[in-house]
């Protein structure tokens, strides 16, 4: 058998096994969080009986002083974090003196993939993130010298791990979307990319259970731990930055999951080196198969063990379901059984490539391959399966996918999680125009343009029209004016029109920015959103959508 296998089999026994009460770890009394006062002795490892009655601790404890003459607790504090999965096998841990590693298949005991209802037609794999391909953790965080945001970069690969070995991704695509908020999460906040390997997209506040309040959730891959909504000794937590982190009272800087985008570390306050638009170094996981497209309207109701090596992932689509069924084999390949609602089925084996299925096989594998493929990142836009449907309602879409542009983040500092417009941007309220912030478009970006639009049962609406945007702006203020040219909405006026729906329900609006790479052709008079659609054709480098909603007399 081999390590894969095992592997999962040993997930498949956690999973059957965890079905009873699952013994919850207590908080580590020697890790007290903002209390240096109480800063924890050797000794007290022992108090903790159950972390060294099973097996011996992971790591050796060591103490260093850094140059602030702080202890240095990282290799036994992480330890610590992952001990409740490497304690029953689950997960497996070593350190050296400058990291921490962990080695996962990155399947975890939870359930898994139901609710999901943006589906990529992936399922979870067991990965080999283990020797040279483990997961690696920097022991001593350093500051940043210029600490950097993940709102626009590190959109490929992860950017934390869980301390089940589960790796997380940006919460993010590279579309500005938030895997959360389109549903393209289960309810553990994981899906799978286009590997077959599952990872979340937001914080696994869930493995509280097992961990325990007062022990971290994750750590980000500059090294900082991540807790949960709350702190440590369960107080409120106060004072986040940008990040979502601050430093407690002895100085040590962590991070919070949150609610709310970012929903974990937003950046890294600690170093980290890019390549490639991702941490690097950091683990590849392996495709076995290709990447199929996103199957539009399904939602996954059902994922199942039939037998310890085999999986049967049910969705629904238009009211009938299909299935993936799928075997792994004991030379690492997988056969999978795809029935699709209309009854029919194929079968497909897929083998894992280089022969590096087998105990010890191979060595580090090229580095590029790391992750999903650069772009799309794990994540594609949705596309009609086979082809075979028309795209509907996503003009801006279809033409996108013949233009080969890139795509730009999109975002509203007053769009909430719930994705909705507050009143005051509609013709509820004031009926400004709401504040729009957008990546940097690519290099040779002359201008952006913009506009905001409702796609209506038979014709698409107009309310927002901009262009000659200068390159250097990235944000329109709230009831901007006077950047850029403003072009004519539908009442031909050159001025925001506030969404003021004349009939019932929800209503779904698009603002999307495009950045161009030379001055548009318009027209002298009279640029609305079709002249300008038309003018931006072939000169757009990359644009981005951000998708609201508005419901009169929703709520005030
Ligand atoms: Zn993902
Ligand atoms: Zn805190």
């Amino acid at each position: 058998m081999n390590p894969t296998t095992a592997r999962w089999l040993f997930v498949v026994a956690i999973i059957l096994a965890s079905a009873g009460p699952a013994r919850m770890a207590t908080a580590h009394p020697w890790h007290r969080h903002g209390s240096r006062a109480t800063a924890p002795e050797a000794s007290d490892r022992r108090d903790d009986a159950p972390a060294s009655a099973v097996n011996p601790p992971p790591v050796v404890p060591r103490f260093r002083l850094t140059a602030t003459g702080k202890p240095d607790r990282a290799a036994t504090d992480i330890a610590a974090a992952f001990a409740p999965f490497s304690k029953r096998g689950a997960i497996t841990t070593r350190s050296d003196d400058r990291s921490f590693y962990v080695e996962s298949s990155g399947v975890p005991e939870h359930p898994l993939m139901v609710g999901i209802k943006a589906w990529q037609q992936q399922v979870p794999l067991p990965q080999k993130y283990v020797g040279d391909n483990a997961w690696r953790i920097p022991l001593e965080p350093v500051p940043a010298a210029t600490p950097a945001s993940t709102r626009n970069r590190f959109l490929r690969g992860a950017i934390a791990l869980a301390v089940n070995g589960v790796p997380i991704f940006n919460p993010l695509n590279n579309r500005g979307e938030d895997a959360f908020l389109i549903g393209e999460l289960d309810e553990y906040g994981g899906h799978c990319g286009r590997a077959d390997d599952y990872h979340y997209h937001i914080a696994p506040v869930h493995l509280e259970k097992q961990v325990g309040k007062g022990m971290p959730i994750a750590y980000a891959l500059d090294g900082y731990p991540i807790y949960g909504y709350d702190e440590p000794d369960g107080s409120p937590v106060k004072g986040l930055d940008a990040f979502g982190g601050h430093e407690d009272a002895a100085g040590n800087y962590h991070y919070h999951a949150t609610k709310t985008y970012p929903y974990l570390n937003g950046g890294f306050h600690g170093e980290v080196t890019e390549r490639d638009g991702q941490v690097d170094p950091q683990p590849r996981a392996e495709p076995l198969r290709a990447a199929l497209p996103p199957l539009r309207g399904a939602k996954i109701v059902g994922f199942t063990a039939p037998s310890p090596t085999s999986r049967l992932l049910t969705y629904e689509v238009g009211g009938r379901q299909g299935t993936v069924a799928y075997a792994l084999g004991q030379d690492g390949s997988v056969t999978f059984t795809y029935t699709d609602p209309s009854g029919r089925t194929t079968t497909e084996t897929a083998k894992p490539r280089g022969g590096r299925g087998g105990p010890g096989g191979g060595g580090r594998p090229p580095r590029r391959e790391v992750g999903p493929p650069p772009r799309p990142t794990d994540r594609s836009p949705p596309e009609p399966i086979g082809g075979r449907d028309k795209p509907a309602a996503r003009p801006n879409a279809a033409r996108n996918a013949g233009s080969g542009a890139a795509t730009l983040a999109v975002r509203s500092p007053a769009i909430g999680a719930d994705r909705m417009l507050p009143s005051e941007y509609t013709c509820d309220g004031a009926g400004v125009s709401p504040p729009i912030e957008w990546e940097a478009g690519p290099e040779g970006t002359k201008s952006y343009a913009l506009v905001l639009w409702h796609e209506a049962p038979d014709q698409t609406k107009s309310y927002w029209v901009i262009h000659g945007i200068p390159a250097t702006i990235t944000v329109l203020p709230k009831a901007a004016r006077g950047v850029g040219v403003m072009g004519l909405n539908d009442k031909r006026r050159p001025e925001y029109d506030p969404p003021c729906s004349r009939g019932p329900g929800l209503k779904t609006y698009h603002v999307t920015v495009y950045a161009l790479s030379a001055t548009p052709q318009l027209p002298a008079t009279a640029v609305d959103r079709e002249a300008l659609l038309a003018a931006v054709e072939g000169i757009t480098l990359a644009d981005g959508t951000l998708t609201f909603s508005y419901e009169r007399g929703a709520k005030p």
